[in-house]
């Protein structure tokens, strides 16, 4: 492994390396803080085989799931689009360079100055899920290109949003188009989000099938219905198997959407940014719990380790998205692994990233590693209690650096907001929004 050059903001590599290798480089380098490698090879790899598995199904990058910059102007320049769910969200895109047609608005509950915003900029395909949204669409977009959203669960997901939002495909969302039409309003397509990190692969068949439903419905209702947003909920690692997700969206979308015309597409978040991240974290206090006897008479020890990032930093997601995190030793070991639990730094007893688990003693100054930490992590750490939330270190290798350079000016367009309304445009074809892509990258023959 060899770093060529410390390029802002990557790390440029030549030979053979892997995120842990470049971990132990970092940490003899007398590195004391928490930080992240991110394997900008991995974003790049999954996009491409996202684009082998679903060629009809077009990603806009859910940007709340991770907004590191640089995972978000890589998808960019490889030619994504973008779910955004907030005004913030989408300054930052469009400030990237990002066309408004290669955006939609996906939250179906918006703030009122979030949509006059949205409107003045040029981005008008938006979600919906009740009347009153419409009504508000009516008075702040009126250009809209409504797509609404309904509900359809997966029967088991890591993070379920179906309670929240959603309409019922059958008692509301034909209501819906209807008065959406008595409006005035243009609807020109249907999403949904079957959960976050979803357990089942056949609830895109059946979401496949009420979306096909209600654009028959919304033709009725004088809609010309063109755009199905299959959403989220597809696995970052673990979970189910993405090739089980495509096969059955591929198949659904032959069945009930036959016709090419329709513009497909998805908002994977958890996909792209989970497995790319690996958070490397430092043990700077430990504490020997008093041995105590089990049941069938053995001595039991149990020591706690404190780490310096823990459930208001990355681990925020241990609480929020329901990860369950794996500690990994960055110092190999030959001791048997030994009861023990994995604390934050703050003061809170809440604080816990693994109340029980297995490993080789540690001690004060050693290191754990914690992989596929990228998805609903970063974006919502704090520095709570004064301990700073973790450095991203990007490494990347030289032949796909070189290629990711040529594409980066298209992201380094300002997009300067003069209140003067762009032109409204539909979500163009993926011909006239996308810039080329990296011709074969194949990041991860070289890395690992
Ligand atoms: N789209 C919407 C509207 C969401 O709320 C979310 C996540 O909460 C996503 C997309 C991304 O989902 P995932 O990370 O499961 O792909």
């Amino acid at each position: 492994m060899k770093v060529i050059e410390e390029e802002h903001p990557v790390m440029v590599m030549e030979g053979p390396w892997s995120p842990v290798e470049v971990i132990r480089g970092i940490v003899e380098g007398g590195q004391e803080d928490p930080f992240y490698v991110m394997d900008l090879g991995e974003v790049v790899a999954r996009y491409h085989h996202w684009k082998e598995m679903m060629p009809r199904v077009e990603p806009f990058y859910a940007v709340k799931c991770n907004d590191d910059k640089l995972l978000v102007s890589t998808l960019a320049a490889l030619g994504a689009g973008f779910d955004c769910a907030s005004k913030a969200e989408l300054q930052f895109v469009t400030a990237l360079g990002v066309r408004p047609e290669r955006i939609i608005f996906a939250n179906p509950a918006k703030p009122a100055s979030h949509l006059r915003w949205a409107a003045a900029t040029g981005v008008t395909t938006v979600t919906f899920d009740s009347e009153t949204e419409l009504l508000k669409t009516k008075q702040y977009m009126p250009q809209a290109q409504l797509v609404i959203r309904i509900r359809c669960d997966a029967s088991s997901a890591q993070c379920p949003l179906g309670i929240k939002f959603g309409c019922d495909p059958v008692a509301e969302a034909p209501r819906l188009l209807k008065l959406a039409a008595v409006l005035g309003l243009t609807v020109v397509g249907v999403s949904f989000h079957v959960g976050s990190g979803a357990r089942e692969t056949a609830v895109y068949a059946r979401a496949l099938q009420h979306a096909r439903d209600l654009f028959a419905a919304g033709g009725a209702a004088g809609h010309r219905m063109r755009l199905l947003d299959v959403g989220g909920g597809f696995p970052g690692n673990g979970g189910t198997c993405i090739r089980e997700v495509s096969a059955v969206i591929n198949g659904a979308l032959e069945t009930h959407f036959p016709n090419k015309d329709v513009r497909v597409i998805a908002e994977p978040g958890r996909y792209f940014a989970a497995a790319a991240y690996t958070l490397a974290t430092q043990i700077h206090a430990t504490r020997e719990l008093p041995a105590k006897t089990t049941e069938d008479g053995a001595v039991e020890k149990h020591t706690m380790y404190f780490i310096n990032d823990g459930v208001y930093g990355s681990f925020n997601c241990v609480l929020y998205d329901h990860q369950q995190v794996v500690a990994e030793p960055l110092e190999p070991s030959a001791s048997c692994a030994q009861p023990c639990s994995v604390w934050g730094p703050t003061c809170d007893a809440l604080d816990c990233v693994l109340p029980a688990c297995r490993l080789p003693p540690r001690r004060a100054g050693d290191w754990l590693l914690f992989r596929d930490m990228g998805a609903y992590t970063i974006p919502v750490a704090s520095a709570f209690n004064g301990f700073p939330t973790p450095r991203v270190r990007a490494v990347v290798d030289k032949r796909l650096w070189s290629v990711l350079k040529d594409l980066w000016p298209l992201t380094e367009i300002n997009f300067s907001f003069d209140g003067i309304p762009a032109p409204q445009t539909p979500l163009p074809s993926p011909e006239t929004s996308a810039p080329p892509s990296p011709s074969d990258p194949s990041p991860h023959s070289a890395h690992s």
